[in-house]
């Protein structure tokens, strides 16, 4: 997948969950990428989408990171920035290693498109729509304004349909 697009998914998602995370979240998000850059700067052949691209290494350090250590929660971003790169990047036909244990490749939803293909800007921008309606939702009150108005309308109808059960006979 196209960094654009990791970075998209990524950033918005953790907008929505915390929005002061968004920029290790997103340096996360294109890690398994650029950490292969670094590897061959140290002179040494590194496969793409290979060992920087497991998908059990980037959920365990995501989960370590919320549950054990953590600077701010800088760590965890970034992690959950990294598992979200494998996620995307496991839709895709190279698909990722699932484990370090085996060359299998790991494929979510049948791993249908190429990286770069329109599929992968629809998905991002589907993730970015999605996550500015959360935000909107959340922004006013708090909570998801959406199930309160909800109950709200509800209470009302049933006070209504008391009242109209108390008030029906009156005016006879
Ligand atoms: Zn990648």
């Amino acid at each position: 997948m196209k960094w654009i697009n990791h970075t998209l998914i990524a950033g918005s998602i953790c907008a929505v969950i915390s929005p002061i995370h968004v920029a290790p979240a997103v340096i996360g998000a294109t890690a398994p990428d650029w950490m292969e850059w670094v590897v061959k700067l140290t002179g040494r052949h590194i496969k793409h989408r290979g060992v920087t691209h497991i998908l059990t290494h980037w959920l365990i350090a995501a989960l370590a990171a919320t549950f054990l250590f953590d600077y701010q929660g800088m760590l965890t971003a970034f992690a959950w920035g990294g598992f979200s790169h494998i996620i995307t990047d496991a839709m895709t036909v190279t698909g990722v290693l699932f484990s370090p244990y085996s060359d299998r490749r790991f494929h979510l939803f049948g791993g249908r498109f190429r990286t770069g293909d329109p599929v992968e800007y629809a998905i991002s921008f589907a993730v970015v729509v999605l996550c500015i309606l959360f935000i909107k939702l959340l922004g006013d009150s708090g909570f998801i304004p959406f199930f309160y108005d909800w109950a709200g309308f509800y209470d009302k109808g049933i006070i209504d349909a008391y009242e109209w059960k108390q008030n029906r006979f009156r005016i006879l």
